[in-house]
């Protein structure tokens, strides 16, 4: 492969542009920094644009200026309904906040590789449009969704559930548009039809959102791993499957005037890697009578557990409504590396209460704590993103909008009703 010398001299480098690796970026290029966000996709916002997710679960206050911006620019453009959104102008919210802020974007780019010297990631090595590629920065935030860049750099990482390896399923979500007139359903020869609500793959959605579109994130593929390669591929022909029969099945009952509009770029993964950090968030601290704020707190999640079944149809599995409750710094710090943040679904905790903070929201605010926790090292010149000032990180959080109390959120469990749609 040929190598290409990029253009950017970061002080931070972002790895993966999804939400958030977008509001790391941002809160970091907005204090003047030079940031480097790389992205694999065409677009920003990872899952929950390019995923094809709609929907947020979570409280949507006290999460941060990035975030309120993001709602507020999404109802400007009469794109966002509720909890519910068009992720097409989500796109382009989050690249217009990112430019803005001036942040470097390198879109179809890939990290593949990390340096590391003496527990600091030196640089990283990728590929864009047949190029081989190597950046070096400062302070690394690993953003990838599936911990990638952490992993290698060498970092511990767990994945799935602790005895079966089974991470929660991936689902291909897809879009549904009226035509106003009968359409035609077809089942390509020798596919099973659905013949009722119980024979669906996964969820029995179908929403049909106030902007006319039908969101449905109904195919459930499980007992395959997201971080190999035949596997994920396998995933993915596999929701395209389930996808073609569940429109034939939506278009002969529910939505007889319906086509098929278009489904996400890539699978949606729920869960990948999750990397070990100083604090390991774990079901017990949330469900239990654990306090709910700790000292080093930078977030707070509020969504439920939304635990799908790891091997039956539907959702199938449990929903347990939690009280809102911090997510530490240290879950964030990761465990024998000194220059690399982790933000997003990747942190540090384990499997069920990683369903819970794994919502887009909280994965936001992660996002902007990351990037302030990242300038905030570069500002103070430490080799450690452990030796930061936490007060002054929390103090600058609060300011851009970021309520840090547990107490001054509210719990996020839609599951109080028994609407099987109820499901993320
Ligand atoms: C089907 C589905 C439905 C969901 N429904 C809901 C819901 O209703 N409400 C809700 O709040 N949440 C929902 N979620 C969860 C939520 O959308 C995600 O957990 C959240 O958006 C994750 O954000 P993230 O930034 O951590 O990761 P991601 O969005 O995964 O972003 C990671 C980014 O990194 C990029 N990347 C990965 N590897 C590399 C690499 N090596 N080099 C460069 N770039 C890389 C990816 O392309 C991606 O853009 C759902 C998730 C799924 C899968």
């Amino acid at each position: 492969m040929r190598s290409v010398e990029l253009p950017y001299r970061p002080d931070i480098l972002v790895a993966g542009g999804g939400t958030a690796g977008c509001a790391a970026a941002i809160a970091a290029a907005r204090r003047g920094h030079r940031v480097l966000l790389i992205e694999e996709a065409n677009a920003l916002g990872g899952v929950s644009t390019s995923g094809g997710v709609n929907e947020w679960f979570a409280g949507l206050d006290g999460l941060g200026d990035i975030w309120s911006r993001l709602m507020a620019d999404l109802e400007r453009f009469g794109a966002r309904f509720g909890r519910f959104y068009n992720p097409e102008y989500a796109k382009i919210v989050w690249q217009l906040m990112a430019e803005e802020a001036g942040v470097d974007l390198l879109f179809h780019a890939s990290v593949f590789d990390a340096e590391v010297l003496t527990s600091r990631i030196i640089r990283v090595g990728g590929a864009a449009a047949s190029h081989r590629f190597q950046v070096p920065a400062n302070v690394f935030v690993d953003a990838t969704g599936e911990g990638d860049l952490s992993w290698l750099a060498g970092a511990e990482v767990m994945q799935g559930h602790p005895e079966t390896g089974c991470t929660l399923h991936m689902s291909l979500t897809f879009i549904l548009q009226d035509t106003g007139s009968p359409v035609l359903p077809y089942l390509p020869p020798g596919m099973t039809p659905i013949d009722g609500q119980d024979e669906l793959p996964g969820l029995h959605g179908g929403l049909r959102l106030a902007d006319g579109r039908v969101y449905c994130n109904m195919t459930k593929v499980m007992g395959k791993d997201p971080t190999d390669p035949v596997s994920l591929s396998d995933a993915e022909r596999e929701a395209r499957r389930q996808l073609v029969r569940i429109v034939d099945y939506l278009q002969r009952t529910r939505f007889p005037t319906y086509a098929l509009c278009s489904s996400g770029a890539r699978i949606g993964i729920r869960e990948g890697r999750r990397v070990v950090g100083d604090y390991l968030i774990t079901e017990e601290q949330i469900t239990g009578n654990a306090p709910r704020a700790v000292t080093d707190g930078i977030a707070v999640a509020t969504c439920q557990i939304d635990f799908h079944s790891l091997t039956k149809p539907g959702h199938g599995g449990w929903r347990q409504r939690v009280e809102p409750y911090s997510i530490p710094y240290r879950a964030m710090t990761v465990k024998h590396l000194r220059n690399l943040l982790v933000a997003g679904k990747c942190i540090s905790g384990d499997q069920v209460a990683q369903s819970s903070y794994r919502m887009t929201p909280t994965c936001c605010a992660m996002g902007q704590a990351a990037g302030t926790a990242a300038a905030l090292a570069v500002e103070a010149r430490v080799t450690d993103v452990r030796d930061i000032d936490i007060d002054v990180l929390q103090a600058d959080l609060a300011r851009g909008g970021m309520e840090l109390d547990p107490a001054q959120h509210v719990a996020f469990s839609p599951e109080l009703t028994p609407d099987p749609d109820k499901g993320a």
